[in-house]
């Protein structure tokens, strides 16, 4: 039914002015009331599912999972073992803001079994973080890295945005090259989307405000060649990684796998009968904390993922590798030829240099990359 679990923390000590994500300010008392339901909720969940096979990852996201203490972290994870069986290299990984951490809590973290730490950094530079509202600075950044290999993280990941308000080519090439002196095994890259109902979305109303399509586009393919040069594998339209160290549990997620989310606004997606289920958590705090209250899973919008929804999901999500898809996998999946399905689409992609084909299957190329929402919508259609 599924091989990775989701929980998410929605805590953050402040909210930044441009993020979407499902996160609020909570007090230590609120963060340890909710790993209390976090444990009730999987119980609950385990009692519902027949077993399966080990974990094979666990991923803390928000909000601010770093937030939480390592003691938090392990009672989690210690149920997740006893329900589900963690697997004895399972890839387990903590989202940490570098403004909640110090050295005695990483070695916590790390400690209660957390083997991966994915750290928001953003940006590089002081001007940047203090216009997206971020509560660290870059030095702060710096150390939490230092930090953190100091207390025996071995593999560590960096998040970039680019395309930022004020943001020139010269300084996020300077962000690419700080970043890379900290020779972390991942990197994340992102153009800033301006989300609806952010503080974000009123101040920048023109789009002279920000990076004009051009200059995103450049900034993109800066940091394919810089972190190309530099060794890493660029294998996800957002994501590098050193040869090894690509993220196991969101390659999951590229290759419809099955996942169980776990608390507040979580999404899960099970295998079994059929192609799937899908379905969400109730984002509300509150609301999800009642429903667990007086045992209730908070799920909604189950959606039993039909054959069109499984064709399509197939290609859009499997096309954000750049390994790309291949025909075989395709066959075993849905026992028909990929080309029977949809010829015309590969057809036309390729023809428009969007993708390309080879004897095993399909990929985006660079400038499929730089359009690919234009590629995945035409599985869709
Ligand atoms: S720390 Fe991350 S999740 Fe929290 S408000 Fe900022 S961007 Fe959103």
């Amino acid at each position: 039914m599924f091989t990775r679990l989701y929980i998410h923390i929605p805590f953050c000590l402040h909210k930044c002015p441009y993020c979407a994500f499902i996160s609020q300010e909570g007090s230590p008392a609120r963060r340890e009331a909710y790993v209390e339901l976090l444990q009730a909720e999987m119980r609950l969940a385990h009692a519902g599912i027949p077993s399966g096979r080990p974990l094979e990852s666990v991923y803390f996201g928000g909000g601010t999972p770093s937030l939480l203490e390592p003691d938090q972290i392990g009672r989690i994870l210690s149920l997740a073992d006893t329900l589900f069986s963690l697997l004895p290299h399972a890839e387990i990984t903590l989202e940490a803001n570098p403004g909640t951490i110090d050295r005695a809590k990483l070695a916590g973290f790390r400690h209660s079994g957390v083997n991966r730490l994915s750290l928001g950094v953003q940006s590089l530079d002081d001007r940047m973080l203090a216009s997206l509202g971020r509560i660290h600075s870059a030095a702060q950044a710096e150390q939490a890295v230092k930090a953190a290999r100091a207390t025996g993280f071995a593999n560590i990941g960096i998040d970039l945005i680019h395309a930022l308000p004020g943001q020139t080519m010269e300084m996020w090439r300077h962000d690419l090259e700080r970043a890379l002196d900290l020779a972390p095994e991942h990197l994340s890259v992102y153009g800033l989307t301006i989300e609806e109902g952010t503080p974000f979305a009123q101040r920048y109303t023109h789009d002279r405000d920000l990076p004009d399509e051009d200059l995103s586009a450049d900034m993109f393919l800066a940091a394919d060649d810089l972190l190309g040069a530099a060794g890493y594998e660029h294998y996800e339209i957002a994501n590098y990684a050193l040869p090894g160290f690509r993220s196991r549990h969101n390659s999951g997620y590229w290759r419809r796998d099955g996942y169980l989310g776990l608390g507040a606004g979580a999404h899960s997606f099970l295998r079994g009968t059929g192609h799937g289920l899908r379905f969400a958590n109730s984002s509300d705090v509150d609301e999800y904390a009642a429903a667990i209250t007086r045992g209730q899973l908070p799920r909604q919008e189950m959606t039993e993922i039909s054959d069109d929804d499984a064709l399509a999901e197939f290609m859009f999500l499997g096309l954000r590798m750049l390994d790309g898809v291949t025909f075989s996998d395709f066959r075993r999946e849905f026992g028909m030829e990929m080309k029977e399905r949809f010829g015309k689409e590969l057809e036309e992609l390729t023809g428009l240099g969007l993708l390309a084909m080879d004897d095993r299957g399909v990929h985006l190329t660079r400038r499929g990359m730089l359009l690919s929402n234009q590629v995945f919508t035409r599985f869709l259609e």
